[in-house]
């Protein structure tokens, strides 16, 4: 591993948690980040007159900007140039945030996320290496996983339905760690405009996907994923890298009331891949000999780059509103056992 990037991590998963402002038509703010000994890393909450309270690696507030939270992670997605396989989560109830801190708005510099912010500093940086021999090839692919079924949101073909085939995207790993999924569309960039291009492909695609078949993006996993293969040619070495950056599906529970038929598989399929996500990272961080990836699509799909000496972020978001105290809580307790 080349430029030696300095990053302590605790068996290499780290916790963030991130609280999300009110917004307008909302009100009571109740998840509070603590003070004291824990500034920065502590949060509290109070539900049904019971004191809850969590440590984390780091707590975002209310007031935090997106480029506050990525400087704390541009390390972690300097290390993927360096030749390390890369994770970013973001996890957390529908409306907590996931995806303003993953993707955000690309277009508007202060509301841009981490996805696009990542990027452009691999771009820079591959850019001031070239001085130094090194030359970079870099690949994304993006898609999303609902109930199982890989869909491509990169295919130019894309007309609802028909790329749900069983046959197409199947996943393989290879002998030297690498992940091939068939059928998947890859594109070669090599330039933040070719990029923004392509977050722009994907956006349309999830929403096209929504309305054709329904379904809200916030039901399924978007897994988008940077390959980096570095050569220097002064020296020969090599580098393979991996930066994965991940909004899962929402992690509310089930509501007891009214979920039947397809809206009840549904939810049953997030639970367990949810569920199966938190048992591989906990038992990857108490290094047990068997880590079980092979029991979801996510954790099979990622398996090469979970474990070893990969490094693994989980994003926990919140909401701030009084009602999602509860589920803020389970949020909470669900990075806890990750952490
Ligand atoms: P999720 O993806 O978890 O369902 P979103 O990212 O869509 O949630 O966020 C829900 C709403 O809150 C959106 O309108 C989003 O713009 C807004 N939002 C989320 N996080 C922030 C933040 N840190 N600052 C300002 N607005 C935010
Ligand atoms: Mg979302």
């Amino acid at each position: 591993k080349l430029h030696n990037t300095i990053l302590e991590l605790k068996g290499n998963i780290r916790v963030f948690c991130r609280v999300r402002p009110l917004l307008p038509n909302e009100s009571g703010a109740v998840a509070y980040p603590k003070s004291g000994e824990n500034l920065g890393r502590g949060i509290e909450l109070t539900h049904n007159a019971q004191m809850y309270s969590f440590t984390f690696d780091k707590v975002f507030d209310q007031l935090a900007s997106q480029e506050d939270v990525f400087i704390e992670i541009s390390q972690l997605v300097q290390s993927a140039l360096d030749g390390y396989k890369v994770c970013i989560f973001a996890y957390g109830q529908t409306g907590s945030g996931k995806t303003y801190t993953m993707m955000g708005n690309p277009e508007l510099h202060v509301q841009k996320g981490l996805i696009p912010r990542s990027l452009e500093q691999i771009f820079q940086t591959s850019q001031s290496l070239i001085s130094q021999g090194w030359k970079y090839k870099m690949q994304a692919s993006m898609l999303e996983i609902y109930n199982e079924t890989i869909r491509d949101l990169l295919a130019t073909n894309r007309t609802g339905i028909q790329d749900g085939g069983s046959s197409k995207y199947n996943i393989k790993h290879d002998a030297n760690g690498n992940t091939h999924v068939s059928d998947l569309t890859i594109v070669d960039v090599s330039s933040i405009n070719e990029v923004s291009s392509l977050l722009k492909r994907a956006a349309q695609s999830r929403s096209v996907g929504r309305t054709q078949m329904n379904e809200e993006s916030s039901r399924s996993h978007c897994v988008f994923t940077l390959r980096i293969f570095g050569v220097n040619e002064g020296t020969d070495q090599q580098v393979q890298g991996v930066l994965n950056l991940i909004d899962l599906a929402g992690s509310e529970r089930l509501n007891k009331s009214g979920a039947t038929g397809d809206r009840l598989k549904e939810t049953q399929a997030i639970n367990k891949s949810l569920s199966c996500l938190s048992d591989v990272i906990f038992s990857i961080a108490k290094k047990e000999e068997h880590v079980p990836f092979r029991n979801s699509k996510l954790t099979y799909l990622l398996q090469p780059c979970l474990g070893g000496d990969s490094k693994t972020l989980m994003f926990v978001n919140l909401s701030p509103e009084v009602s999602s105290t509860g589920e803020s809580i389970c949020s909470l307790r669900f990075a806890a056992r990750v952490n």
